[in-house]
Formats: C-alpha cells, sequence, structure tokens
C-alpha cells in the first residue's frame, strides 16, 4: 500500500483513464513498453506472460519477480501473499486464513485450497455465549477466544505442495525483503492504525509494533517489521510445523491464551480456548469447488465452509431463470440467495449443507419466481431445498435473523502465469487488525475469525461453533472458464458484501456488457436479506430514484468491496484490473507489458 493516497494526480489520471473506452482491436505486437517490474499504481494493466493484481504495489510487483523467475501462478500468488502480510498487516498474515480456487493448466481442472481457521476442540455451542445471551461483539473480536486456530501457512504448504514450483522458503522471500526494508506508510495504513489505536495500546506486543513512540506511524516514514522477516526467515527454514506444534505454536498458544495486557488496560480481554494440540491437528484441505453453468460458461467458486460459492451460484442461478435481468432482479436474486445462505450454509465437514440442492436449476426457478415486478417484503423466508419442488410456490413470511457481524476488511488477489494457470485468493484474518493482538516478537496480528460463526443461541443454525469446526465465510474468490478455458477470475474483501460484489461484477460483465475495469469501477450496492440495500453514492445517484420506485430501501455507503480481477483474452493477453479508487486503489501488472491497441 505503498504512498497509496500520496499520489492524488496520480490517482486522478487512472480513474480518468478507466472512464475511456476499453481497448478491443486486436492485439498488436509491439515493443514492451517501460521495465517490466511495476514501479507504480496502476489499476490495469494489459499484456502478456503472466499477471498479477493485489490492492498493494509491494505485494504485485513480489508476484511479478516471481513470474520473472519462473515461477508458476500458484508460486506468485503465495509470494503476493505473504508480502501482503506485510504491507496489509491488518488484513492478512501468518496467522490468519482464506481461500484459493485455482485453475491447474496442465490437468485442466479447477480446484481449491481450504486454509480456514478452525475452532479449538474445547469449543462449544455456547462458548461465545455468557448466561444465556451472546457476548457482546466488540468484546469477543478483541480477545483470545475469537483467535481461530491459523490456516495460512499450512495452505500456503499444501498449495505449494500440490501446485507449485517453489518451496515455502523461497516463496517467502520477496515478503521477507519488504518487511526488512520497510514500506512507506500511506494515508490508508495510518488511518487504519488511527482507527485501531485504543486497542492497539491495550496491549504491550502490538503497541511496541504498530504505536512506535506511541502514535500510529506518520504518512510518509517507512515502516519496518524485522520480527515478520524473521518469522518468515524461520518458517522458510525450520518448515511449517515450527508453527504447527512447535516453538512458534507454543507462541501463540501462550498469546492466545494469556494475551499480553498492557498495565493499566481496563479492557477486558476474554482468554481463548486454543492448545498446542490444535495447531497440531490443523490441516489445510484440498476440496473441490462448487460450479454452476451460467450463460454457457462455468463459474467455479469456493465451497463451504464459505458460502461464497453457493450464494453466488444461487443467486446466478436465480437470475439465468428469469425473462430479463436488470438491477432490480439482482437486488432481489441476492435477497434470495441470501436467506438460504443463512439457513442452510455452515461448515459441511460438520453439518449437512444441501449444496446440490441450493444450486440446482430446479431449486433456483422456484425461488425465481418469487420475483415480481416490486422488491419483496422483508425479510424473505428461506426456500426449501428439498428435491421437491413446485412451479410457483406462494411467498412465505421470513423471520427476522440478526444483522451477520462480520468485518469489513480482508484482502483478494489474483494471479496468471504463461501457461495458463490462475489463482484466485482471498485472505483474512477477519477484522481490520484481527483480534488486536501481536504475537511477542513475532511481527504479526492473530485473528479474529472465530466471531464469524453465529454466537446463539440459534437452535439449528448450521453456523453456531463447535469443535474443530470452521466458520462460515462469505469469500468468494471466483474462476470462469468458457469452453474448458479460464477466461476470468475475480474477488473481493468486505464480509458478507464479497459475495454481492462478485456477483455484481460477474453480471456487470456478462449481462450489462461492460469490460472489466468498468464493471470493477461501477458503483456497486449490496442487498443480503437485509431490510435495506446499502449502496454507494453514485449508484444511488445513477439508479436510486428508479430501484425506490420499485420498493428498494436504499441506504447509503460509502464503498463496498476492493476487488481484483483479471480476464485472459485471446492469443494469450491478459487484462489485469484493480480497483481505480476504493480503499485508495489497487495494482494491477502484467509480466510482459505491450502497448493497449
Ligand atoms: N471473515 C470474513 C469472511 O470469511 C472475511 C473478512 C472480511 O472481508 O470481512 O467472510
Amino acid at each position: 500500500m505503498t504512498a497509496r493516497l500520496a499520489l492524488p494526480a496520480l490517482a486522478a489520471t487512472l480513474v480518468l483513464g478507466l472512464l475511456a473506452p476499453p481497448a478491443t482491436a486486436t492485439p498488436r505486437t509491439a515493443p514492451a513498453v517501460g521495465p517490466p517490474t511495476p514501479h507504480t499504481k496502476v489499476a490495469l494493466a494489459e499484456g502478456y506472460g503472466g499477471a498479477v493484481a493485489t490492492v498493494d504495489l509491494d505485494a504485485t510487483r513480489a508476484g511479478i519477480d516471481v513470474l520473472r523467475r519462473g515461477g508458476n501462478a500458484m508460486d506468485a500468488a503465495i509470494a503476493a501473499a505473504a508480502t501482503l502480510g506485510v504491507t496489509e498487516p491488518y488484513s492478512a498474515g501468518p496467522a490468519g486464513g482464506g481461500f484459493i480456487v485455482y485453475y491447474d493448466a496442465k490437468r485442466k481442472k479447477v480446484t481449491t485450497i481450504d486454509g480456514r481457521e478452525t475452532a479449538p476442540a474445547a469449543m462449544t455451542e455456547t462458548s461465545l455465549q455468557e448466561d444465556g445471551k451472546p457476548i457482546p461483539f466488540d468484546e469477543a473480536v478483541t480477545s483470545g477466544l475469537s483467535a481461530g486456530v491459523p490456516g495460512t501457512i499450512a495452505q500456503w504448504e499444501l498449495a505449494l505442495r500440490r501446485y507449485g514450483t517453489f518451496s515455502l522458503k523461497r516463496a517467502l522471500q520477496p515478503a521477507i525483503k519488504v518487511a526488512e526494508r520497510g514500506f512507506v506508510v500511506d494515508q490508508t495504513f495510518h488511518d487504519m492504525t488511527a482507527q485501531n489505536a485504543d486497542r492497539f495500546a491495550d496491549f504491550t506486543s502490538t503497541a511496541e509494533l504498530f504505536l512506535p513512540g506511541g502514535a500510529p506511524p506518520a504518512v510518509g516514514s517507512v515502516f519496518r517489521n524485522p520480527d515478520l522477516a524473521a518469522t518468515y526467515r524461520e518458517l522458510g527454514r525450520r518448515g511449517t510445523s515450527w508453527l504447527y506444534g512447535g516453538r512458534l505454536g507454543e507462541e501463540i498458544v501462550a498469546t492466545v491464551q494469556n494475551p499480553p495486557v498492557a498495565p493499566g488496560a481496563d479492557r477486558k480481554v476474554r482468554p481463548g480456548l486454543m492448545t498446542l494440540d490444535d495447531l497440531r491437528a490443523y490441516r489445510a484441505v484440498e476440496r473441490p469447488p462448487v460450479k454452476v453453468a451460467y450463460r454457457g460458461m462455468d463459474v467455479y467458486g469456493m465451497a463451504p465452509p464459505s458460502s461464497g460459492g453457493s450464494t453466488v451460484g444461487e443467486a446466478l442461478n436465480i437470475l439465468e431463470s428469469l425473462p430479463q435481468i436488470g438491477l432490480h432482479e439482482y437486488l432481489e436474486a441476492s435477497r434470495l440467495a441470501f436467506a438460504d445462505r443463512n439457513a442452510y450454509v455452515g461448515d459441511a465437514d460438520t453439518v449437512d449443507v444441501p449444496l446440490a440442492e441450493l444450486l440446482s436449476d430446479a431449486f433456483a426457478k422456484e425461488r425465481a419466481c418469487l420475483i415480481g415486478s416490486v422488491a419483496m417484503p422483508h425479510p424473505a423466508a428461506p426456500g426449501e431445498p428439498d428435491g421437491d419442488y413446485e412451479p410457483c410456490p406462494a411467498a412465505r413470511p421470513g423471520a427476522e435473523t440478526p444483522p451477520a457481524a462480520e468485518g469489513p476488511e480482508t484482502s483478494h488477489l489474483v494471479t496468471a502465469d504463461r501457461w495458463g494457470n490462475v489463482a484466485a485468493y482471498t485472505i483474512t484474518i477477519e477484522s481490520t487488525g484481527g483480534n488486536g493482538i501481536v504475537v511477542p516478537g513475532r511481527g504479526f496480528l492473530l485473528n479474529n475469525e472465530l466471531t464469524d460463526f453465529t454466537f446463539g443461541p440459534a437452535p439449528g443454525d448450521p453456523n453456531l461453533p463447535g469443535p474443530g469446526k470452521r466458520p462460515r465465510s462469505s469469500m468468494a474468490p471466483t474462476i470462469v472458464v468458457d469452453d474448458g478455458r479460464p477466461i476470468l477470475a475475480v474477488g473481493s474483501p468486505g464480509g458478507s458484501t464479497i459475495i454481492t460484489t462478485v456477483l455484481q461484477i460477474l453480471i456487470n460483465r456478462y449481462e450489462f456488457g461492460m469490460s472489466l475495469p468498468r464493471a470493477v469501477a461501477a458503483p456497486r450496492a449490496t442487498q443480503r436479506n437485509t431490510a435495506a440495500t446499502l449502496a454507494e453514492p453514485a449508484f444511488l445517484e445513477a439508479y436510486g430514484d428508479a430501484l425506490r420506485a420499485r420498493g428498494h430501501v436504499l441506504e447509503p455507503t460509502e464503498e463496498i468491496g476492493a476487488v481484483t480481477a483479471l480476464e485472459l483474452l485471446d492469443r494469450g493477453r491478459i487484462r489485469a484490473v484493480a480497483e481505480p479508487t476504493r480503499r485508495g486503489g489497487g495494482s494491477a501488472a502484467v509480466l510482459i507489458r505491450r502497448n493497449a491497441d
């Protein structure tokens, strides 16, 4: 995120540039323009040989550097993610989790690597309750109790072993360099630190790292993290068992069980339940993706424990069975898909998730039938994905569900290589700043992913905590395949708005015919079976009146999501896309740049 907001003139140029019509003419084989390593942050890059898009210039450069050294898309994804752990430590890091959706060109198949955090073995259905009531959310976030068993390092190791060509040690090198050399603090990093300053000050280890001299690092100063450099180096040298049962694991457990609360802090900090055995038991898992057929293409997403793939997929199925698709239909399909997500999706390793039915065309038709010319009454009731479908059932009244308590942070990246492999990877420590607790001397924050569980009491809820269970996620790394060839990869942070952001981009691209940069830049709205649809100001401006006239309740929200995406065009040409302005703009790059035609 180097100098993210320090270059307003450049950002303005990027935005204006994106408003120009996209390049569509036949590619020319013009000579490379400029050096292949990106030196400035741009939101759109086109060329050949591979591509990377992340929210951050250093992370994108790390990915491009790996591609240049002969690494593949998986190697580049892991190197970029590890670098995000340095430059975006409040969104990503070695003690978090995430999901990778990967197109493996050799086997011509899409697979996924699940690095979701797990609940400790001691966690039960009532662990996030007190006296039969949910623990206050804020209190749960900043605690040892919310820390899930970290999945990221095991995920990197598994992903590289199965699909990469680099060792973990090698993939960590770019991140180590950035952590040692440091990066320039921009406004976003400063603001995120300031926003967390109260709770960071309450933990000695966190204050020491992120509040040097007692205050957030100044914009323009260089932030170094030698502790994290050393942690990555040791992980590379000793292997993942150093964390999953070894010395680093012991330190994580000690921090979770006995958080380093600063003298004088009057915060109630609940200790966590994690033990070294929980770390020993952790496994990243390769899982089949979820897949829906949509407009003759195959859309691949993340299976449970994420609700990303199934909810995007169900909404696409609903939309496909409608005679016409506009923004009203987008909001209504999303509302219905969220009603079903909330009722039926949890960790499929511990609860029954009727995934095949949720993604069946017959179920989608039954649900689509509820969509009329005006917004349906709130809340929508879940459907019955039981295999027995009526042509058009009467609408049932729904029950109000408490608003999802998910944080707005996380990071998404995409990579592609010269062999045709593609990665879509969403990485998170849940809230901005995770649980606020740095493992002393190790340079990284712990996650608070267990706050993604339903706190309860909520009898029958598929997302209640349980021993070893993975909390339901909304992360939705997505790859679109056409005629056996990957054509697009996309994803976003944003808690449950991730799902609607990915859905809206797919619709912008494939229903409304926008170019990918336009589809990403277009104003967003999110309907998640909530009373009001949240919408960005530009969305309200453009479509508010028309949608209100159709019964939609719209409320403004500053910004939704922070997308990265790429598109594989003809003859090996790749278009990498990041946000032009949201979250200060992202960084897209290709290995070999050619003039846009
Ligand atoms: N913890 C969230 C999830 O798994 C992601 C974090 C976020 O983007 O808010 O859905």
